[in-house]
């Protein structure tokens, strides 16, 4: 495999035999050492191979081993000759990230923060197959997945800004509950406003530095303010919706003429039945996502309230963003100069519109779509702008984390014998884990550096630098 740089952050793997595209990595000289495994190259070269693939197979500097497609990785597929599959979305359907930012400074809640984790980890439900205090009727459900967003407003949970602060308005309009299996609608029916296991985390955090205090001030960011930031996803209606699918393709592609490199890459024609019916299943998963984690945020800020005895008003919280990192979407894109509509999959990597897009609320068209990247639960996370130049080159894509660098048994083999809990706290920082083995299957050490991933989307142009996070207190799933 030749592997050529081509800048300071970029590298091709030139089109070759199977390929139908060339590939591209953003990474840095010490990313690329890091994570220089063939496999995970070989499953990029592999989703360049897949039919109607347009422009590069990318993989952002955050790039792992994933279910046939890398994490961190991109692609986008022709309308008419591509695909869609659902290993490029990944299990976790609209796995993403929310970010608050509150009326308070670090001196004002240091006092109460072993409080508050405990009380987080009291209220807010987490854990493997964790159940919520939201009950619904299958009917309600499927308004739900239907609406996304606006079903939880209407049931008073938020405010009616907080859509302009989501990417899609948090609902993909094409879902439709008929393409989902009553196996699906079981598994979500009772995990509405839950975090879920592991990787998924509730983290109260300070805004440390502030790189572009204009774009900062249209975020909502100031120095020293305290944030609340929320990753989890679908749950298990998600996870059931993409077993359903990778099932069903598994059994159709032969039929359809597609020759598979690896198994895992199961998909269908965009316009054929199945791989429309994923797509509208997939849109439900995604409005549950934005759902839950619209009611996750007002749990917290009920918590917060209650925990420092405030009101809602000297809380002030308020959104600063949405964005999932797990999709599949039909976008239009320049490509040779010409605009065209594509089924662009962003599997571990987020959407990163430039100023001027027409589907960014008017108060980010100067800025850039805002940008969420979770580090880890010690180091740092990163808010940033989304630029032209993703536009041009990564169909308006970027990095969506640190990317681990452990495997989770190798991250306990590390962790034996020690208290993360204890070592956290010493650098000052709370955290709680519902799970056994979370807390070591996700200290930091596991991750890589997120500056280092960070410098290479802002140094290669596809993101701007806003501002930088620092944990002050944890739950994890
Ligand atoms: P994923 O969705 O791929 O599991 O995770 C997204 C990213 O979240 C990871 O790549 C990692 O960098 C980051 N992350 C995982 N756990 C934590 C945490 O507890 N706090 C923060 N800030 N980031 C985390
Ligand atoms: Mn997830
Ligand atoms: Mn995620």
């Amino acid at each position: 495999m030749e592997l050529i740089q081509t800048d300071a952050y970029t590298w091709e793997i030139p089109q070759t035999g199977d390929m139908n595209v060339p590939a591209r990595i953003y990474a840095s000289a010490g990313i690329m050492e890091a994570v220089k495994k063939e496999e995970t190259f070989r499953q990029l070269i592999n989703v360049a191979s897949l039919p109607g693939i347009v422009g590069r197979a990318m993989a952002m500097p955050d790039i792992h081993w994933g279910y046939g497609f890398p994490i961190g990785g991109v692609a986008a597929f022709d309308m008419d000759s591509g695909v869609i599959s659902p290993g490029g979305v990944g299990y976790d359907i609209n796995c993403g990230v929310r970010l608050a930012a509150l009326n308070l400074e670090e001196k004002e809640i240091r006092p109460h923060l072993e409080d508050l984790v405990v009380a987080l980890q009291k209220h807010i439900p987490s854990g493997v197959g964790s159940t919520g205090t939201v009950k619904l009727s299958l009917k309600d459900l499927k308004k739900v997945i239907k609406q996304g967003i606006p079903w939880a407003l209407s049931q008073g949970y938020g405010r009616d800004t907080d859509t302009g602060r989501t990417e899609e308005g948090g609902c993909m309009k094409n879902a439709d509950p008929g393409d989902v299996s009553d196996r699906a609608m079981d598994r979500g029916k009772n995990q509405l406003g839950t975090l879920g296991s592991g990787n998924h985390f509730m983290e109260i955090g300070v805004v440390d530095t502030i790189y572009d205090p204009a774009a900062a001030r249209v975020f909502g960011l100031a120095e020293k303010q305290v944030t609340l930031l929320i990753h989890t996803g679908s749950r298990g209606l998600g996870h059931q919706i993409c077993d359903d699918f990778l099932a069903l393709m598994t059994k159709k592609v032969h039929k359809s003429g597609i020759a598979l490199p690896d198994r895992q890459l199961a998909c269908m024609p965009v316009q054929s039945a199945e791989g429309q019916a994923y797509y509208r299943a997939m849109a439900c998963a995604a409005n549950f996502a934005w759902a839950n984690r619209q009611i996750l945020l007002h749990m917290a800020e009920t918590v917060l309230m209650h925990t420092l005895g405030i009101s809602p008003r000297d809380l002030g919280m308020r959104m600063v963003y949405d964005v999932c990192h797990n999709i599949a979407k039909t976008e239009t894109h320049v490509i040779d100069k010409e605009k065209r509509k594509v089924c662009v999959h962003r599997k571990g990597a987020t959407r990163a519109f430039g100023p001027g897009h027409a589907g960014l609320d008017p108060a980010f068209q100067d800025t850039g779509q805002p940008i969420l990247i979770p580090g880890d639960m010690g180091t740092a996370s990163y808010v940033l702008a989304g630029t032209q130049k993703a536009m041009e080159e990564t169909f308006g894509s970027t990095c969506h984390g640190a990317g681990r660098v452990m495997s989770r048994k190798a991250a306990k083999k590390a962790a034996k014998g020690r208290s993360l809990q204890q070592e956290m706290e010493k650098k000052g920082v709370f955290v709680r884990a519902a799970g056994r083995g979370t807390m070591a299957e996700e200290m930091p050490e596991a991750y890589k550096d997120v500056t280092e991933v960070v410098n290479v989307v802002h140094g290669s142009g596809i993101s701007k630098k806003v501002a930088k996070l620092r944990p002050i207190a944890v739950i994890k799933g």
